[in-house]
């Protein structure tokens, strides 16, 4: 069987790819757990060194991994470029500290001679990993997991297979041993298998909450640890004495990179009722400058959806927003074009419980809710299943850092666009997931926190 990937700017097929067959998924399985045993003795320097190589290849290869997004998956260049720059980021912060967070920990005590907790690598570790950050997302779970010792075997999502290989293909570059980094071209039916697998010690996914569900049910069932990143419907806060220009030029980015398609997008913009008709004029002036268009040309604002099938799914949730009384003031309609062309959408008035007020929206759709106060507002932000990100906007820092505190969500931001930083954790509550990447808290996921007690 052979895996196709798509460009969705244009329809045509970029390359096509031989699935992992049978044999070759039990020789990949085989090898990954004979590689961690020679990895997880391998000096944690050693490890580190050669995460720092990887960071080199990829900062050397930049163009070419940045297109290779942006054919498979339609994001615009630029931000394609970004993208390397920031795995190559990931890789040199654990290159930097990975010793430093899982150094043994000495804690005092009367009775022993030594009492020590020392993390340990669990073993090989699937990720399932999505299409819409094909490299970062990627990145994210490989360097803190190659650091600590534990070796990575990749499920990557079916439109983007190029990018996969490319990505195995930077660790055997950088010299990391065979079996230490493997991508499995396999389907989602498969998955199963692999989790259930006595060699595969844990898994890691991103992508919906359906997914996550699924795969936390296996895992669950053969009591291996997992890390769910899952989706986010972040509210976007704008008090009274928010600085409104600042706040409506990051509104924009907010909703629309990665052409609206991340989890930690804005995506429901909560307006209190003293600014909420400024806001909304400005917002939608600006939503409309943005350039739409072929995601390869600089000037590129919005590409594509990475495919039709989730264009027309985002459309009939905005479909049925008016349909159950949502107005549109912008957008709302695919874009008479060939490729799988959204415009920037924003809704307003959207009642309790239609699709762009409880489901997680995709794309470049923005919703406007009007409130009437701070105390509703905090409200209105966390009526979601959804808990990973948060933003609030407002001159007073003090009142900015009280909002976020009672935000229900896993990252919570005051005058900034919510992102991810290698040194920070990142991970959502509630129907976001749960476990938490990056940072000394993302090393610490996949290891076992042993305590050594010498007498
Ligand atoms: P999925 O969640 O279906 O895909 C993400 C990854 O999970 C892919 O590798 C996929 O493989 C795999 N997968 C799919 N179903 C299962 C399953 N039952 N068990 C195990 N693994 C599975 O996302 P979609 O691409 O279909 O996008 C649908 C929606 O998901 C989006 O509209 C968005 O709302 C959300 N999403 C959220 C992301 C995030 O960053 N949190 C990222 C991507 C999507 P395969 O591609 O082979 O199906």
């Amino acid at each position: 069987m052979s895996i196709e990937s798509t460009n969705p700017a244009t329809g045509d097929v970029v390359d096509r790819f031989e699935e992992t067959s049978d044999d070759e998924r039990e020789e990949h399985l085989e090898r990954a757990a004979e590689t961690f045993e020679e990895w997880r003795e391998t000096p944690i320097q050693t490890r580190q060194r050669l995460l720092a190589t990887a960071a080199d290849v990829l900062r050397d290869n930049a163009e070419e991994y940045a297109e290779l997004m942006t054919e498979e998956m339609g994001k615009p260049i630029g931000q394609a470029r970004d993208e390397v720059q920031k795995c190559a980021w990931v890789c040199d912060y654990y290159a930097e500290h990975a010793a430093e967070h899982l150094q043994d920990e000495v804690i005092a005590s009367e009775e022993s001679a030594r009492t020590v907790v020392a993390y340990q690598p669990l073993g090989p570790v699937l990720a399932i990993m999505p299409w819409n950050f094909p490299f970062w997302q990627v990145f994210r779970f490989a360097a803190p997991n190659l650091a600590a010792g534990n070796v990575g075997l990749l499920k990557h999502a079916s439109n983007v297979p190029g990018c996969a290989r490319a990505i195995e293909d930077v660790f055997e570059q950088a010299g990391f041993p065979e079996g230490a980094f493997t991508t499995l071209l396999i389907s989602s039916s498969e998955i199963d298998a692999v989790i259930e697998d006595d060699r595969v010690s844990a898994v890691t996914i991103t992508g919906s909450d359906g997914a996550g569900r699924s795969v936390a049910e296996t895992a669950g069932s053969q009591l291996k640890k997992n890390v769910l990143e899952l989706g986010g419907s972040d509210p976007f806060v704008v008090l009274d004495d928010a600085p409104m220009e600042q706040t409506v030029e990051t509104a924009v980015q907010a909703r629309l990179i990665n052409n609206g398609q991340s989890c930690i997008a804005a995506k429901r913009f909560v307006v209190v009722d003293d600014v909420y008709d400024e806001f909304v004029d400005r917002f939608v002036d600006a939503m409309d400058d943005q350039v739409v268009g072929d995601p390869m040309d600089e000037d590129t604002d919005i590409g594509p959806q990475a495919r039709e099938d989730l264009m027309e799914d985002l459309h009939e949730q905005v479909e049925e927003t008016v349909d159950q009384g949502g107005e549109i003031e912008l957008g709302g309609e695919p874009m008479d074009r060939d490729g799988a062309f959204y415009p920037p959408t924003v809704l307003t008035d959207v009642p309790e419980n239609a699709p762009a007020d409880q489901e997680e929206l995709f794309g470049p759709v923005a919703t406007v809710f009007r409130v009437p106060d701070e105390e509703t507002a905090i409200e209105k932000a966390n009526d979601t299943r959804f808990g990973l990100g948060a933003s609030v906007w407002t001159e007073d820092l003090e009142r900015g850092e009280r909002v976020a505190r009672q935000f229900e969500s896993g990252l919570a931001f005051v005058n900034e666009l919510v992102k991810s930083d290698p040194r920070l954790p990142f991970g959502g509550v509630k129907d976001s997931g749960y476990g938490r990447e990056l940072s000394r808290h993302g090393i610490r996921e996949f290891v076992n926190t042993k305590t050594i007690w010498v007498q």
